[in-house]
């Protein structure tokens, strides 16, 4: 068995900027193997977790696998601490991207950048937009997004739908096939049914789940921006934190501004909707959970077809579960679903379902 916890050295700590301006830090070590894998980072999530470790350069400190898969920190081994790391580990003052002071609020332990104009967030937002479970643009991944900024060919995600075919073929490495695969993933992605869009705008609280709750409710994005948190609030699954998220974001004259560019572009506001709702397959009424990684299709790809079949597709593993599909590398949802004797399908077995 390969171990289940190894020690290595702390070399440095990254501070990244996200898409909602959190400053997250990363402990760099000496790669070293676990569990299977080599592992040379881990999150360390905020500045308070860094400092409740007390996490210092040149520290010797123990990793495991949180939930089998991500790397996380355990401990620093004091014994092996250098004699030259004697301070806490310095937290930053400044955005490491813009170089904009940080905020560190009481009411959160996130680190911030607000800086709106932090060309980090508007990266990750840009990145985020183009992901596959929000507007699914093929083609554009990180380092285009960071080209299109470096070259001041966009500003906010609006500006993608303005790219031209010269603009594309100027960038390196960016040839005519990839210029007109990614004008036509662009154009394709303005069908996109709205819930795609909504969650690809990156509103605080709001994931791909809420977003089609929301989406399939409201019809379009203008009913959206004009209901309140409450209403929002009393959809099933959601709440006061995301009802709130929404009605702050659509205040905002720079969001109302984006609407109207959507719009003017050509992009899809109104929901589409899968389909009816299937009551008579194998799946109609069972709670099924998906764990591990899936090869032949997206999470939520499958979660979606399993939906329209009329399962009702959870997070997590109880008695109550009916079907647990396990793909490669399933972790403690798998042991659970052993222990409770719930009935458990592969993923090649889920897709002759499928098929069938
Ligand atoms: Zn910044």
């Amino acid at each position: 068995f390969p171990p289940e916890e190894a020690e290595t050295i702390v070399r440095d700590i990254e501070w990244t900027v996200g898409r909602t301006g959190v400053v997250t830090p990363t402990a760099i070590m000496d790669p070293v193997q676990l569990a299977g894998t080599t592992v040379s980072r881990a999150s360390l999530h905020n500045p308070d977790y860094l400092l409740a470790k007390d996490i210092r350069l040149g520290d010797t400190v123990t990793l495991h696998k949180a939930g089998d898969i991500i790397p996380e920190v355990g401990q620093v081994i004091l014994p092996k601490r250098p004699a030259t790391a004697t301070e806490a580990y310095p937290i930053p003052a400044f955005c490491p991207a813009c170089g904009q002071p940080l905020v560190h609020t009481a009411d959160e332990v996130a680190l911030r950048c607000i800086n709106p104009f932090c060309p980090a967030q508007i990266q990750e937002s840009v990145t985020h937009f183009a992901s596959r479970d929000a507007m699914n643009i093929d083609g554009l991944g990180p380092k285009i997004v960071a080209q299109l900024l470096a070259k001041n060919l966009i500003h906010n995600v609006a500006d993608l739908y303005k790219l031209t075919f010269d603009e594309l073929t100027g960038l390196e490495k960016f040839g005519v096939t990839s210029a007109n695969n990614l004008l036509e993933a662009l154009a394709n992605s303005k069908e996109n049914s709205v819930e795609r869009l909504l969650f690809g705008l990156g509103i605080r609280n709001v994931g791909a789940k809420a977003a089609k709750v929301i989406a399939a409710k409201y019809g379009d994005l203008t009913a959206i921006a004009a209901a309140t948190a409450d209403d929002i609030a009393d959809l099933p699954g959601l709440g006061q934190t995301i009802g709130q998220s929404i009605e702050q974001y659509f205040a905002e004259a720079p969001t109302q501004a984006l609407v109207r560019e959507f719009q003017e572009l050509g992009v899809n506001l109104k929901f589409i909707s899968d389909g009816p709702v299937a009551t008579d397959t194998v799946f109609s009424g069972k709670k099924v959970v998906l764990t591990g990684k899936l090869t032949m299709f997206s999470r939520k790809d499958a979660s979606d077809w399993l939906e329209r079949q009329g399962a009702i597709v959870s997070g997590s593993v109880s008695k109550k579960t009916d079907l647990l599909i396990a793909g490669a590398d399933a972790g403690s949802k798998l042991t659970k679903a052993q222990e409770l004797g719930v009935e458990i399908w592969s993923e090649a077995q889920f897709r002759d379902t499928m098929e069938a």
